[in-house]
């Protein structure tokens, strides 16, 4: 099932979200729709607050990315109750955009190495290191489920040009072409 996607200005997005047990329910189905829901909407990531959901779960698919690096052909993952326990390496920029952010795409600064901690969907145990993309999507998506968002790296200078995109997108004047879960007003 497609689930509709948060968008700026909906609290949900801005709340630190909770670890998940193996016996929470629905988990599976709930797994296979954020898979499906990203898919439609042609996102290499999606993480729970965006389908209003306040978890430490997060769906990534960076194939897309392949023709950069092959390595990302295989790079489809479930990622539950992370912990990104170090960050290293220069810092880069990469041009990011977001499914809750209709309409705005910025470059974002962030290091190119991190360590994370974290279960997939049978709940067994990952360290893994990662580097390029694959570092910059799970950083794009941990802040997610942290409250962030990739506007919250751009420079106040930058974030006062695009404010009034974030400010029509929160009061519902931007409809992208996926289902979206309406501001309140
Ligand atoms: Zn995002």
């Amino acid at each position: 099932m497609i689930l509709p996607i948060t968008v700026y200005g909906n609290p949900v997005l801005r709340k630190v979200s909770q670890e998940i047990t193996p016996d929470y329910p629905g988990l599976k189905q709930l797994i296979d729709d954020m898979f499906e829901t990203m898919y439609k909407s042609e996102g290499v990531g999606l993480a729970a607050p965006q389908i209003n959901k306040n978890i430490r779960l997060i769906v990534i698919d960076a194939s897309p990315f392949a023709d950069d690096d092959p390595e990302l052909k295989d790079f489809k993952l479930v990622i539950i109750n992370p912990t990104i326990i170090e960050r290293s390496g220069p810092d880069e920029l990469f041009n990011e955009g977001c499914l809750s952010l209709p309409t705005i795409r910025e470059d974002v600064n962030r290091p190119t190495k991190i360590k994370i901690r974290y279960v997939d969907e049978n709940f067994t145990e990952h360290i893994e290191e990662w580097t390029g993309i694959k570092a910059r999507v799970a950083q794009h998506e941990y802040d997610h489920i942290e409250g962030k968002l990739f506007i919250d790296h751009i420079s106040p200078l930058r974030r006062k040009l695009i404010s009034g995109k974030l400010n029509a997108i929160s009061k519902n004047k931007i409809k992208p072409d996926y289902r979206i879960i309406l501001n309140k007003k």
